[in-house]
């Protein structure tokens, strides 16, 4: 007998999450680039409900069903096929645990959301990386990856860490070639930064097909991140496995008003997108004036950029000066890409401050 508890042996591998320096090396405290928090707050009308009548004292709504119901009226979903979540996260968490176990293998991107891994890990399945293509998610790498043994595809679209997007043609080719019996997850966390009339046609398959959900987030564009509201859609059965498995009082009763009221103001939404966008395009502009130092960004429909060094300038030697100014950005050594910062779109004086960083850096190399 063991002389103490034993961890499964997939737990083993799974290590805690290790967050990024918080502070500069004589102790200022660093401005988060690093999350995708939204760099606007969040709309007046969520402070206001924050501030008002609230009985921490009373278990919250177990189904959230008003807020489900002003979900479904903003996107035209039955409530019936919505189901909220402790932050998008939980629901990805459920749907990886519902339909993959030990001997399965849950396929994704060679770069997407740091999470991914963990879901499979966590139930003892296989994590499988379909090669990326320039950094970007590939829909033939991501099918010629497919075998037998295949349950969850996962697709963050738009990306993170790239912060590229698939369009609809090739989220239907991908869904098209995948088996019937393999779960698609669309995660969707930063549909709200795409330009009017992009849709890359996820929610209409997670309204017809009956192996897609959908998952959305209130962390990024509505900014409460710190509320953790998220939700995903699909059809009865999927959100069915997703109900059983989530927390029962998984939304806070201030989540749920929160999410509420963030939803109640659809302008301060656009509002942050198009800051966000403007900031990012100029942002992108920037550095791609500093010339031929191979500081290269790729195209981004997220609220964050990433940065490849590919020059006289490596992403450790950025990382420190940026920091030495006062922001944290992302590096990502751990996920394969220790060539690059992932760099979160802050207001336009905090990208200044990356830029002019970025700028003295390069023109000191040459
Ligand atoms: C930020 C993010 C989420 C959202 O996570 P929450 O748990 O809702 O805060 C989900 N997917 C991706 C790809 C993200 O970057």
């Amino acid at each position: 007998m063991a002389e103490r508890p034993t961890l499964k042996p997939w737990i083993e591998a799974i290590h805690a999450y290790v967050p990024g320096k918080s502070k500069t090396s004589d102790g200022r405290p660093l401005v988060k680039l690093s999350a995708n928090e939204n760099p606007l707050g969040c709309s007046p009308k969520v402070l206001e409900a924050l501030a008002g009548k609230h009985q921490p004292n009373f278990y919250p709504d177990p189904d959230a069903t008003a807020l489900r119901e002003a979900i479904g009226a903003a996107h035209g979903i039955d409530p019936a096929r919505i189901v909220c979540g402790t932050g998008s996260g939980e629901l990805l968490h459920c749907a990886v645990q519902a339909f993959a176990g030990p001997g399965d293998e849950v396929l994704f991107p060679r770069f997407s959301f740091s999470l991914y891994p963990l879901l499979a890990w966590k139930v003892g399945a296989e994590v499988v990386m379909a090669d990326a293509v320039d950094y970007e998610p590939n829909v033939d790498t991501l099918l010629a990856a497919v075998t037998p043994r295949t349950r969850v595809v996962l697709l963050d679209n738009p990306n993170n860490p790239v912060g590229t997007w698939l369009p609809r043609s090739e989220v239907e080719r991908l869904h098209a070639g995948l088996p019937a019996d393999v779960l698609l997850v669309v995660d969707q966390a930063y549909a709200e930064f795409l330009e009017d009339g992009l849709d890359d046609g996820g929610m209409e398959l997670a309204a017809r097909a009956d192996n897609v959900l959908v998952m959305r987030t209130f962390s990024k564009a509505f900014g409460i991140a710190g509320e953790r509201v998220g939700w995903a859609t699909g059809a009865p059965h999927l959100v069915d496995a997703l109900n059983r498995l989530r927390g029962a009082f998984n939304v806070t009763a201030s989540g749920q008003m929160a999410a509420l009221a963030a939803l109640s103001d659809p302008e301060f939404v656009r509002c942050a997108r198009d800051a966000n966008n403007a900031s990012m395009k100029r942002f992108i502009d920037d550095l791609t004036a500093l010339g031929n130092h191979g500081v290269r960004c790729l195209p981004s429909k997220a609220n964050f950029v990433l940065v490849v060094f590919e020059g006289d300038l490596d992403a450790t030697t950025a990382l420190e000066a940026i920091g030495e100014a006062g922001y944290a950005v992302r590096h990502l050594p751990g996920q394969g890409l220790p060539e690059a910062l992932r760099i979160t779109i802050g207001t336009p004086d905090q990208m200044d401050d990356i830029t002019a960083v970025l700028r003295r850096l390069c023109e000191g190399a040459a």
